[in-house]
């Protein structure tokens, strides 16, 4: 047997806790070679630590080179940044890849959507530079690099030529903000000349927002900057059945982070009632990045099984199964 490999865990808050174990349990019914590193992040952290981030987790990610985590919540309006903001920052996980596909079973409007959102993960709105100039005037800095944009692009052409996909559209709007949209574009199209047999296409958001829901099976990769890419992610989970089964990576140059795209979901959260897809299928991703690729096949050939067989369904597809009932579905099917 292989040393094994060992992985950050951060539960977070909200569902986080619940959709972790599930996915834990799974992780190990499928007996891989990993070892977990529990740390903490987040909203519920703070009254432990008086942080969001304690450096200890941020020590133990860079480490190991890779984390499982759940979703953390936000202090609305706190002064302190977001423990995911401070995480992709500290970490710097410039990249987010988040694979939007139908699901067997689950049906939904669209069939056959299979897009990848590729958001850049550290600066423009999102990075929240802002201050107050004076009461009742407060300042929120875009910033837009063109070394961030670059990488960005490079990644999406990458993942795009790497996969076998045919086109990337950059998302944008450069007919307003000029400058700073514009700088991306300008580092798009100059990466898009190095990969010559991948299209290549600009749409603004709005009207993107519009084409992804009249017909999604038009668009392939999607590139975007960070607030765009916050956006557009719920819009394309919501095109497969919701933020319950969309899973992510943040990827940077040596260390990923797994993790869905959903929020901490407060109205459901302690109620067992939660869909775990979505960190499970980051889970799958993690085992692809971590080249177990038998465990990441049994894992995804298990959920799409109880997908498609749909006995086991939770409250967000329809259904009336916990969290629990799924989790044992999906370790039977394994
Ligand atoms: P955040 O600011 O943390 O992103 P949010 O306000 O965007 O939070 P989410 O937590 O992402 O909200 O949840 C949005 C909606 O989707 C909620 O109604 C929530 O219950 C539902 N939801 C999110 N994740 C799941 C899940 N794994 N299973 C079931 N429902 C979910
Ligand atoms: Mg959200």
């Amino acid at each position: 047997m292989a040393t094994p490999r060992t992985v950050t865990v951060i539960n977070g808050d909200g569902i986080g806790p619940e959709v972790m174990a599930a996915t834990l349990r799974v992780l190990q019914a499928l007996e891989v070679p990993l070892e977990f590193e529990h740390r903490d992040a987040g909203a519920e952290c703070i009254a432990k630590f008086g942080t969001n981030l304690p450096d200890a987790t941020v020590e133990s990610v860079l480490r190991n080179g890779v984390a499982l985590k759940g979703p953390t919540g936000t202090v609305v309006g706190g002064g302190m940044a977001s423990a995911n903001v401070g995480l992709r920052k500290r970490l710097d996980l410039y990249s987010a890849l988040r694979p939007v596909k139908s699901v067997p079973g689950v049906k939904t409007r669209y069939e056959g959507v299979d897009l990848v959102v590729v958001r850049e993960n550290t600066e423009s709105l999102y990075a929240g530079l802002e201050h107050i100039i004076v009461p009742g005037v407060v300042e929120s800095l875009k910033i837009i690099t063109e070394k961030a944009s670059t990488r960005i692009a490079r990644f999406a052409f990458e993942h795009a030529r790497k996969n076998g996909r045919k086109k990337v559209t950059a998302v944008h709007k450069a007919n307003i903000m000029k400058l700073s949209d514009g700088l991306f574009l300008d580092c798009a199209r100059k990466v898009g000349r190095e990969f010559p047999e991948i299209q290549y296409e600009e749409v603004i958001v709005d009207n993107m927002c519009m084409q992804l829901v009249k017909d999604p099976s038009r668009y392939d990769v999607l590139v975007m900057e960070n607030l765009y890419g916050d956006i557009l992610s719920d819009l394309c989970a919501g095109l497969v059945g919701g933020l319950g089964l969309v899973p992510g990576a943040n990827i940077g140059e040596r260390t990923a982070m797994f993790e869905a795209v959903h929020g901490t979901a407060p109205d459901i959260a302690g109620k067992g009632l939660a869909n775990p897809t979505a960190l499970m299928m980051s889970a799958v991703m993690m085992l692809d990045w971590l080249d177990m690729k038998d465990a990441a096949r049994r894992f995804e050939n298990a959920l799409t099984r109880v997908h498609s067989e749909g006995k086991a369904r939770t409250g967000d597809l329809g259904g009336t199964s916990s969290t629990r009932d799924f989790t044992d579905a999906v370790i039977a099917a394994l």
